[in-house]
């Protein structure tokens, strides 16, 4: 071990992340991690249960004179979003990542650095192997998959746990204090289609240039979504001549907003008129979209018959099955959709439009809607549903976890604001976040649990420029041994 991070405090903290980070733990391979968890509870005699996806509870009984305080839980996800640049040398699926320092920083050389959630995972361990701190007695919970979809938590039993207050540390903005979240679900759709031959040149039409950015966290900012953008300027350019849809592709990931779409028609209108439609559309896209994405650029080019990729040869898809596909694009709502009404400037329900694809045989479109409400999430999941039925399509599902709900009142966040305001003599910011955290599965089978979540400073999570500050992480540190001596 390299011990890069020797001589920073905390110490154990950042002993425990440095050990954790040594070993590979990306989404999917977790299994490395969740035994090396376990041999840690047994090298301290501490009860644990680890399940079949790899889960895993620790339990430590409370310290002298704690023993009539209420229990406290301990959450995190022992998984990162493992991405790293051309350039890293590593192996992620076998190799630790490699630790460096800058300034008040930790990073990891050519590649994401897992502080979410290995943060979480070594302030838990920390805690565990301290015999000196004083505390209620404690359920610490290492769930696996969280960044693939929460995957771990939605298949673990967690009726065995006895507190009921849960401390999660998903969250990476020190001084906010996160008190609800949004539910997921996705729909995908399919429409029908079939190809026939269609006169005419090949022209390809391009969207760059947008912002994009996660699905949830920056749906109100109103960015470009290059699928809808895209299936507008086919709109528009129907409005004056007939085409047939050759291909169209645009999106890689539900909850990313796409950046880059681009089909190909077919058509017999002249590339003149074609050129100056375009011109015109780009003037008006831009015009829409000032202040928002002001980058949008709009491509368009006459194609030879072999540099044309058909998803049917020599065919294209017209007529009714075009409506649809087109009525589809424009019809189905998109972007935030309801705001909050108990926390300001918080989105709660919204659907991003992430991928589209023409296929063989369908037009395939993908949605992640999210709500904090989950009757709303299930209307918005219904408008889309009946409407691409109307269509003579179908719909179908995947994805689904539950929001959690936003409590008014909740002892636990009062007390923990409190300790916060104590100590750094700042009132902590409530948030409700539109973006899924484990909290909604525990308070699902749990009632009653009065949750917050709450994390140190880092940035860019999930991208190779992910930073973690070794400052943020002693207050919130200190933050929560402090908490954890409450009664
Ligand atoms: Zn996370």
């Amino acid at each position: 071990m390299s011990g890069v991070l020797e001589g920073y405090e905390p110490k154990s903290v950042l002993h425990f992340f440095e050990k954790i980070c040594s070993m590979p733990h990306g989404s999917g391979n977790t299994a490395m991690i969740s035994d090396w968890i376990v041999a840690f509870a047994k090298e301290r005699g501490l009860g644990f249960t680890q399940d079949i996806h790899g889960n895993v509870i620790i339990r430590k009984p409370a310290s002298e004179g704690y023993e009539n305080v209420p229990g406290m839980i301990l959450q995190g996800h022992m998984d990162m979003v493992a991405v790293q640049t051309e350039k890293s040398p590593i192996d992620m699926e076998k190799d630790g990542l490699q630790l460096a320092v800058d300034g008040d920083f930790i990073y990891a050389k050519e590649t994401s650095l897992g502080g979410d959630d290995g943060i979480a995972v070594a302030y838990m361990l920390a805690i565990l192997d301290d015999e000196t701190m004083a505390h209620p007695a404690l359920e610490m919970v290492f769930t696996t998959d969280e960044e693939i979809g929460l995957q771990g938590i939605s298949k673990m039993d967690v009726s065995s746990l006895k507190g009921k207050k849960l401390l999660n540390l998903d969250t990476e903005d020190e001084g906010i204090l996160v008190a609800g979240c949004a539910g997921g679900k996705k729909a995908i759709c399919s429409l029908p289609v079939t190809f026939t031959p269609v006169a005419g040149n090949c022209y390809k039409i391009q969207i760059s240039g947008l912002l994009g950015g996660h699905s949830g966290m920056e749906i109100h900012k109103e960015r470009g979504n290059a699928n809808l953008l895209l299936a507008r300027v086919l709109y528009e350019i129907r409005k004056e001549c007939d085409f047939g849809l050759v291909n169209m592709q645009g999106g890689e990931k539900d909850n990313a907003i796409p950046n880059f779409a681009q089909a190909v028609i077919q058509t017999e209108a002249s590339p003149i008129q074609l050129s100056q439609m375009i011109d015109e559309l780009q003037q008006m896209l831009q015009k829409e979209l000032t202040g928002k994405d002001d980058g949008i650029q709009l491509d368009f080019r006459q194609i030879a018959q072999e540099e044309t990729v058909w998803v049917k040869q020599d065919c294209a898809v017209s007529g009714k099955k075009l409506d649809a596909i087109l009525l589809c694009m424009l019809m189905n709502p998109n972007g935030v959709q309801a705001m909050s009404s108990s926390i300001e400037d918080t989105v709660e329900t919204s659907l991003n439009c992430g991928i589209m694809k023409l296929r063989d045989d369908d037009f395939l479109v993908r949605y992640a809607l999210r709500s904090s409400v989950r009757s709303a999430k299930a209307y918005l999941f219904d408008r889309i549903n009946t409407f691409v039925q109307s269509l003579g399509g179908t719909v179908d599902t995947e994805g689904d976890y539950p929001p959690w709900e936003y409590q008014t009142d909740s002892t636990f966040r009062e007390q923990v604001m409190a300790v916060y305001e104590q100590m750094y003599g700042k009132t902590m910011e409530v948030q409700v976040i539109h973006a899924g955290l484990e909290c909604g599965y525990l308070s699902e089978q749990l009632p009653g649990l009065d949750c917050v979540s709450m994390g140190p400073d880092m940035k860019n999570i999930h991208t190779t420029n992910e930073k973690l500050s070794i400052s943020s992480v002693k207050r919130v540190w200190e933050f929560i041994v402090e908490l954890l001596k409450q009664k």
